[in-house]
C-alpha cells in the first residue's frame, strides 16, 4: 500500500483529495492549521490520519514527520495547503506579503525537506505541488497570491530536473476557479462573471482536482515530470 500525504486536508481540494485516495486504496495522512472538527471528521470517514501541523512552520512539520515516520514512510507528497487574499499592492502589507509566501511555497520547501529522504531511500516517489491560474496568468488585486504561485511553477520545474535521476517526479496542477472556501468572499456576480469565463460553463470541484491528482501519483506517470497541468474547465 502507498502512503501520501497532503497538506491542508481538512477543508476543500485536500479534502476531496483526502477522499479520493483513501478510496483509491492508498494509506492518507494529511495536515491542517486550526481546523479540529473537520479534521476529525474526515479522519472518522475515510481512516486517514489527521495532523495539526502548520506548513510554513518547520518545527510543526518537523514533528508531523516524526509521526509518520514512527510507523511509514511517504511515497507521494501533495503540496496543497494554501492561502489568498484579496488586496490591492498599496494595502498589502509586509505581514500579508510573508504571509502569503511562507504559507504557499515555503511550506512546500519545507514539507518536500521533511519527506524527501523517503523517496530517495526507494529510488521513486511523487511530488505534486498546487499552483493556480493567476500563478501563470497573474490575477488583479492578487499580487502577492499570484506571485506566490509563480513561485510554486518554478519550484517545481526546478527540483523536477533535480530528482528526475531518483525516480521520482515533481509535477503541478494549475487550477481554474473551484468551488470551496477560499472563493466564499465572491459575490453572486462574480462568480456569475469566472462561470461566464470558463468555456465548460460551472465552478470546478475539488474531486475534479483530486481526480487530476490520483492520475500523477500512478507509476504509470513515471514519464510525465515538470509539468503544469491546467485543470480549468479551458478558463480564458
Ligand atoms: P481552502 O478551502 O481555503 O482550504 C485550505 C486548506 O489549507 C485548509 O485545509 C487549511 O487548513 C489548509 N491550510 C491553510 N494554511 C495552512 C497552514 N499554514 N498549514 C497547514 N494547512 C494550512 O482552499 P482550497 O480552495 O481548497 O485551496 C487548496 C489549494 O489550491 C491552495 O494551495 C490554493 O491556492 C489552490 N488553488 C485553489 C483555487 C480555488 O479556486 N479554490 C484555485 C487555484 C489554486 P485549516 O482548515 O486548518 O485552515
Amino acid at each position: 500500500m502507498k502512503n501520501v500525504l497532503i497538506t491542508g486536508g481538512s477543508r476543500g481540494i485536500g479534502k476531496e483529495c483526502v477522499r479520493s485516495f483513501a478510496n483509491g486504496g492508498y494509506r492518507v495522512f494529511f495536515t491542517y492549521k486550526s481546523s479540529d472538527r473537520e479534521a476529525a471528521e474526515l479522519a472518522d470517514e475515510t481512516g486517514a490520519i489527521a495532523i495539526k501541523a502548520d506548513v510554513s512552520s518547520f518545527e510543526d512539520m518537523k514533528r508531523a514527520a516524526d509521526i509518520i515516520h514512527s510507523t511509514s514512510s511517504i511515497d507521494i507528497i501533495i503540496n496543497n495547503a494554501g492561502i489568498s487574499e484579496i488586496k490591492m499592492i498599496q494595502d498589502i502589507s509586509e505581514n500579508d506579503w510573508d504571509a502569503m509566501f511562507d504559507t504557499n511555497i515555503k511550506g512546500m520547501f519545507i514539507t518536500v525537506k521533511c519527506f524527501l529522504d523517503d523517496m530517495i531511500a526507494k529510488k521513486r516517489g511523487r511530488i505534486i505541488n498546487m499552483a493556480s491560474i493567476w500563478g501563470e496568468e497573474g490575477g488583479s488585486c492578487e499580487v502577492h497570491y499570484s506571485a506566490s504561485k509563480a513561485a510554486v511553477i518554478g519550484f517545481t520545474k526546478a527540483l523536477s530536473r533535480e530528482l528526475a535521476p531518483s525516480g521520482i517526479t515533481v509535477n503541478c496542477i494549475s487550477p481554474g476557479v473551484i468551488d470551496t472556501d477560499m472563493n466564499d468572499h465572491l459575490s453572486a456576480d462574480d462568480k456569475k462573471e469566472l462561470i461566464y469565463e470558463t468555456p465548460v460553463g460551472r465552478m470546478g470541484t475539488g474531486g475534479d482536482i483530486a481526480s487530476a491528482a490520483l492520475f500523477l501519483a500512478s507509476e504509470e506517470r513515471s514519464f510525465i515530470t515538470g509539468a503544469v497541468i491546467p485543470v480549468n474547465g479551458g478558463f480564458m
